[in-house]
């Protein structure tokens, strides 16, 4: 397979710079596609050399194991964007959805102020339900097409992906071998002032209450009725750490990486942090970042 894939493909790559964590071993074989085709060109061939693919876009919500990925990382940067004057928006799903809710705002489209500022691409965010201030993927999405295991490529409706608070049926193991090529949203009409006040009141909130550094954003969801943020506090586990690996002061959801850390530290650390909560609070808490590769 990196015979046919040719110089596109690197070998041994490690994966920490694909990733907002800054953690994670090598991927055996990993390709950067910037066009949808291609996408669909080299997973195809991961099909037919029955080789295992792992799909990443931005790598904002993973938590990539220190072995590193086997077989193919496919990193997805096809980020073509069509914005129709009737409120449909069609996005490559390599697209950054920040970028994707600050032009549509600027145009008057109203439907995705909530995303400025949001980490990663349309993909990662449709797979996850990505969501913040009161808005979410599944709100405005009308469809996806999606690369299926068989290898058609098929429109599916937003109800096909079944969402839920930062779930879909593509979220995790269920997901193996799916791919989400391209997403349709349906946007309304708006006044491009108040939309674009809006995004900056996203983004302001995002600078006030996030830490900044290598993080993969919200560790937990919340539990039912309440914030994983208030019960890791009240644990008394803010800058509570294991190696580089530190639950931050600012917002006690999010781990850091101070620097050095691995991926074990900061696996470590969530099982801790896990238990604490558990222990004090009778209260089990979700992973909302997905672990891959060989743990
Ligand atoms: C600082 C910070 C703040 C954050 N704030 C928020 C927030 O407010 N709300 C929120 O919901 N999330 C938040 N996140 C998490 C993250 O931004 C979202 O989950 C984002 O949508 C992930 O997109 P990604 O491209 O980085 O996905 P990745 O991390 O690359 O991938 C995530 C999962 O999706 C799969 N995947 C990615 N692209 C595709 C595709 N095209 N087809 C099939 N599978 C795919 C991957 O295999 C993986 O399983 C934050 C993260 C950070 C670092």
């Amino acid at each position: 397979m990196r015979k046919a894939l040719g110089r596109r493909a690197r070998r041994d790559e490690p994966l920490a710079p694909y990733t907002a964590m800054r953690v994670g071993g090598p991927a055996d074989l990993l390709v950067v596609c910037r066009t949808v085709e291609e996408v669909v060109e080299v997973v195809g061939m991961a099909q037919a050399y029955d080789v295992p693919f792992l799909l990443l876009g931005s790598g904002t919500n993973v938590l990539v194991a220190d072995a590193g990925v086997r077989g193919l990382v496919v990193v997805n940067r096809a980020r073509r964007v069509r914005v129709e004057e009737d409120g449909t928006v069609w996005a490559e799903a390599g697209a950054p959805m920040a970028a994707l809710a600050r032009e549509t705002a600027r145009r008057g489209l109203a439907g995705l102020e909530w995303a400025a500022g949001l980490p990663g691409t349309v993909g990662g965010a449709v797979v996850g339900n990505a969501g913040a201030f009161g808005g979410d993927v599944a709100s405005v999405l009308r469809s996806a097409t999606v690369l299926e295991p068989e290898g058609t490529v098929v429109e599916r409706p937003a109800e096909w992906f079944e969402f839920g608070y930062r779930s879909s049926r593509l979220k995790g193991a269920r997901g193996e071998g799916w791919v989400v090529l391209t997403a349709t949203f349906g946007l309304r009409p708006g006044d491009p002032d108040a939309l674009e006040a809006r995004v900056a009141g996203a983004l302001q909130e995002r600078r006030a209450r996030q830490p900044s550094g290598a993080t993969m954003g919200s560790t937990f969801k919340n539990p039912p009725g309440d914030y994983a943020g208030r019960l890791i506090e009240a644990a008394g586990l803010k800058g509570y750490r294991i190696g580089d690996a530190v639950v931050s002061e600012q917002h006690a959801n999010f781990i850091l990486n101070a620097g050095g850390a691995t991926a074990a530290e900061v696996w470590a650390l969530i099982q801790h942090v896990r238990a604490e909560v558990e222990r004090q609070f009778g209260v089990r808490l979700e992973l909302e970042v997905e672990r891959v590769g060989e743990w």
